[in-house]
């Protein structure tokens, strides 16, 4: 083993990864050595990444291609927004990763774990004003972004289109004409048939008045978060090789009918009272609900930094 990759790499575990790497870069630079270590994907594919999202950046909602790589995750597990985020942090970033708005959920402590085994020197905190970098899958926390924060959704389905077109090729075409006319077809046989649109998460969204996006599983009461804010969000999606994203000040229109105003969830009881968080008493906050010990419905907020932060002041 080269003695200069052995001294840096913080982790034997995170070594295991890259050993088939290692024969190659025997001859490498001192630099493309570096370069590897840091952020597990090597500096060709990161430069890559970066080139797409300037892309993204620039063409608001537009879906950008890009060569996927392959991660020592499944596909399916968050790999498009772990390639984004690794390809951004550097040494003086701040990290945090949530699934659902919990920071302690599976999904999140595996891919913290993973990220300060690869990234040595990155600083992880739970603490949304404090984060620089934000990996997130299906939630927008609900302390707003501010300018210079970077939000990075984990995306399944990055095609709004593709519940009402097969081919790729036409939904492209219908992109770039702004055609979203079987898109308005779709969520006026909801309200036929429900007498509301019933889409709870995945909302098709209009961005900067053109391209709609799939913003990601999110629930309908993080779409607005989208709409002219000061954070940068990006979003990817690693099976589907595509990376769109959402730039500060931007627009972000749930589609919707001009007679039929764009609902969030309200979470009122029957006696149209706001809900309120069990634990720290929040009225704004999103809630999960499910049942405590007794079978009696509990709700609490999905955002737990939040959650301790209401319940600490
Ligand atoms: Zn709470």
């Amino acid at each position: 083993m080269n003695p200069m990759l052995q001294k840096s790499l913080p982790d034997p575990q995170a070594v295991l990864s890259v050993d088939s790497q290692e024969l190659d870069s025997q001859e490498n630079s001192k630099e493309d050595i570096t370069n590897k270590q840091f952020g597990f994907l090597d500096s060709f594919a990161k430069k890559e990444i970066r080139r797409t999202l300037f892309k993204a950046v620039a063409i608001p909602g537009y879906q950008v291609p890009y060569s996927s790589r392959e991660m020592p995750i499944a596909r399916g597990f968050g790999t498009g927004g772990l390639q984004i985020t690794l390809s951004l942090l550097g040494q003086d970033d701040v990290l945090k990763v949530i699934d659902q708005g919990s920071d302690e959920s599976v999904n999140a402590v595996n891919i913290r774990n993973f990220i300060s085994k690869t990234c040595p020197g990155v600083s992880l905190t739970k603490h949304t004003p404090e984060a620089t970098i934000i990996q997130t899958r299906h939630r927008i926390p609900e302390f707003p972004l501010k300018l210079g924060q970077i939000l990075v959704f984990q995306v399944p389905y990055p095609d709004p289109l593709v519940i009402v077109e097969n081919s790729e090729a036409k939904r492209k075409q219908m992109h770039g004409e702004g055609d979203y006319a079987r898109l308005w077809v779709k969520l006026y046989e909801d309200m036929v048939k429900f007498s509301e649109i019933t889409i709870s998460h995945r909302y098709p969204t209009r961005i900067n008045g053109h391209y709609v996006i799939d913003p990601s599983p999110i629930p309908r009461f993080d779409v607005p978060k989208l709409h002219q804010v000061p954070g940068l969000h990006l979003f990817g999606a690693g099976r589907e090789k595509k990376i769109y994203a959402v730039p500060p000040f931007t627009d972000a229109q749930p589609l919707t009918f001009d007679d039929v105003p764009f609902r969030v969830e309200d979470f009122n009881d029957a006696d149209g009272n706001r809900r309120s968080c069990n634990r720290c008493g929040s009225t704004d906050s999103y809630l999960d609900e499910f049942l405590d010990e007794e079978g009696c419905r509990v709700y609490q907020c999905s955002d737990s930094d939040y959650c301790n932060s209401m319940l600490s002041k």
